[in-house]
């Protein structure tokens, strides 16, 4: 099984597109519920682990661009 590593401030592109028309989430909390923040609008919204998993297309991670 392939599980995606999700960490706070990991930058999530999701399969479906938030109503504005962005597809990139901010990671804000990690648990058994996530909340992650929309990069386009800024409203946040919390998912079971489980659902946010299955929608996700593409995970870029925190320390990337943390880079320095
Ligand atoms: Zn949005």
């Amino acid at each position: 099984m392939n599980i995606p590593k999700i960490n706070v401030g990991d930058r999530l592109e999701l399969k479906k597109k938030h109503p504005c028309g962005t597809a990139v989430f901010t990671v804000m909390r990690v648990g058994s519920d996530i909340r992650i923040v929309c990069d386009g609008c800024g409203r946040d919204m919390v998912l079971p682990r489980e659902k946010l998993e299955k929608a996700i297309k593409k995970i870029h991670p925190a320390v990337d661009e943390e880079h320095e």
